[in-house]
């Protein structure tokens, strides 16, 4: 199971059963995902997991989203090569590695270093190079590259920081899970002029986005205190 080669042939069948099997269509990034290797973003113990359909603990009581949330949420951003793309919630890198090959830059920015440390070795050693990963609370985005063309965060936020959505260029794609513990949809936002077209997707299930626009731990655990929330248009 450990070869290279068997990590292929189930990278295949990931690829064909939970992604082009569901509703991905995009086949750019049917190919991507095919390509990068999962199992190098995962600790060495679940490696043999890495193509399971589901999420895996990555250390820090952080997780690595199911490749199909992972494809779903990318598709929605509808990247077609030339975008800058944040994503907050760098984690394992792995959602980082499949946006580096579908858009022109990433950053990346996360709270713990070492995962951000990590993620970093795993990127340079693919030779990932448009991928930058800072490390520090995201939750209010990041100004000093704005605008993006798209916005992923992979993190469950009390509601949409405004901050964040102004972030976003005319036409730009945000994609966010919003919700408490148990509670959470996925959803995406697109920027027309200064209004917000707002859609809910499915119901999801994140860890907490922490940080001053995130859960702090009292409101997490009681489903209370919701954040900064865009007007519903
Ligand atoms: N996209 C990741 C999965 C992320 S799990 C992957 O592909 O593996 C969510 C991550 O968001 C965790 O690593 C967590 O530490 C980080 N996070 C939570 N709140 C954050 C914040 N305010 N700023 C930056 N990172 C945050």
């Amino acid at each position: 199971m450990a070869d290279q080669k068997s990590f292929e042939n189930v990278r295949k069948v990931m690829v064909r059963q939970q992604l082009a099997g569901r509703n991905i269509t995009d086949s750019r990034l049917l190919a991507v995902m095919e390509h990068i290797p999962r199992h190098l973003f995962v600790p060495e113990q679940y490696q043999p997991a890495a193509y399971d359909d589901g999420p895996l603990p990555i250390g820090c009581n952080q997780t690595i989203s199911q490749p199909y949330i992972v494809a779903l949420m990318t598709q929605l951003l509808r990247l077609t090569g030339d975008e800058r793309v944040l994503e907050i919630g760098t984690g394992s890198g792995y959602q980082a590695a499949i946006l580096s090959q579908l858009a022109a830059e990433v950053f990346t920015v996360e709270r713990h270093e070492v995962l951000a440390e990590n993620a970093r070795s795993v990127l340079d050693g693919l030779g990932i190079s448009n991928v930058k990963v800072l490390v520090m609370d995201g939750s209010a985005g990041l100004r000093a590259h704005a605008p993006y063309q798209a916005i992923i965060v992979t993190a469950a936020a009390p509601g949409v920081p405004r901050a964040l959505a102004e972030q976003l260029s005319d036409g730009g794609r945000l994609v966010i899970p919003v919700g408490g513990e148990g509670q959470q949809r996925l959803e995406l936002l697109v920027r027309e002029g200064e209004r917000f077209r707002r859609r809910q997707i499915v119901p999801v299930a994140f860890v907490p986005l922490r940080g001053e626009r995130g859960w702090s731990e009292q409101d997490w655990e009681t489903g209370l205190g919701l954040g900064e929330q865009l007007d519903g248009s």
